[in-house]
């Protein structure tokens, strides 16, 4: 066997931070996020075999994002999604971005919301933690006062959803795994910049007129995301090197595509698979 010596890591920018490259030379939040979804559909778009669609809300989200970024950032996005922002018949926005723009709205409006948000914007972070290099975009941060935010677009705020992973009734966050967000991200930055920086998440609603709030997180919750991630990241650096095979979740998109039935199930596992 030969040894090869450790490749020089790519440097990151905004242009290739979301590139199969950046991904396979580096872990990120979402990436862990899918590797728990879903392995087999994770290694295809790193292979580059599969694409995630990309859906409207997703689009809308990096509406609003762009919003905040600036007036540069959002006249190049709107000039890039023309087609997707406006009617064809020249009358107006499609409603998802009419809402959209209530959104962006009511958080201008909103002094307190908008000290949340003031920072330098996106801005790319490295660092090696559990034994594999991680990479960040922070929507937000603010050297000044030591924070980040991270702008977040729900249906409703207040809304419960089941969660397998913390094996209870959770919000918004924790069902979409904004608190892992938040805890990777302040570690990465801890190391990166040798300073504590608090998180916070600045979070405007679908609903008519928009609802709003700015969340802080209890220090302790923290730890169970570092727990989560030690009892996981040495399978996921495992099948992402391909020393073991992926994991099929057989219900996720790419799963049913590629689905081949070989037997049967018996009904109890259903709702437990
Ligand atoms: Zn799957």
């Amino acid at each position: 066997m030969t040894t090869k010596s450790k490749p020089k890591k790519m440097d990151l920018n905004k242009e290739n931070y979301h590139s199969i490259e950046a991904d396979k030379q580096y872990m990120s939040v979402s990436q862990f996020h899918s590797f728990r979804q879903c392995e087999a559909k994770t290694m295809a778009i790193l292979n580059g075999e599969y694409k995630e669609p990309e859906t409207n809300a997703l689009l809308v989200g990096s509406y609003i994002h762009a919003a905040f970024e600036g007036e540069e950032a959002f006249a190049k996005f709107i000039e890039e999604h023309n087609g997707a922002i406006f009617k064809t018949r020249g009358n107006g926005k499609y409603a998802d971005f009419e809402m959209a723009d209530k959104m962006i709205e009511t958080l201008k409006n909103d002094p307190f919301a908008m000290f949340a948000l003031t920072g330098e914007k996106e801005q790319i972070y490295t660092a090696n933690l559990w034994g594999v290099d991680w990479k960040i975009k922070v929507d937000n941060i603010n050297h000044q006062h030591k924070f980040f935010s991270d702008l977040k677009t729900t249906p409703d705020l207040h809304k419960r959803y089941w969660s397998d992973k913390y094996e209870t009734w959770v919000s918004f966050v924790e069902a979409w795994d904004y608190v892992l967000q938040m805890a990777v991200y302040r570690l990465v930055l801890q190391e990166a910049l040798g300073e504590k920086y608090t998180p916070y998440i600045v979070a405007v609603t679908k609903e008519n007129p928009p609802n709003k709030a700015v969340l802080h997180f209890d220090e302790s919750r923290f730890d169970f995301e570092y727990d989560y991630i030690e009892t996981f990241i040495e399978r996921i650096i495992k099948v992402k090197t391909g020393e073991i095979e992926p994991n099929r979740c057989e219900k996720c998109e790419y799963c049913r595509m590629t689905k081949k039935l070989n037997n049967t199930i018996e009904i109890g596992e259903l709702i437990y698979a």
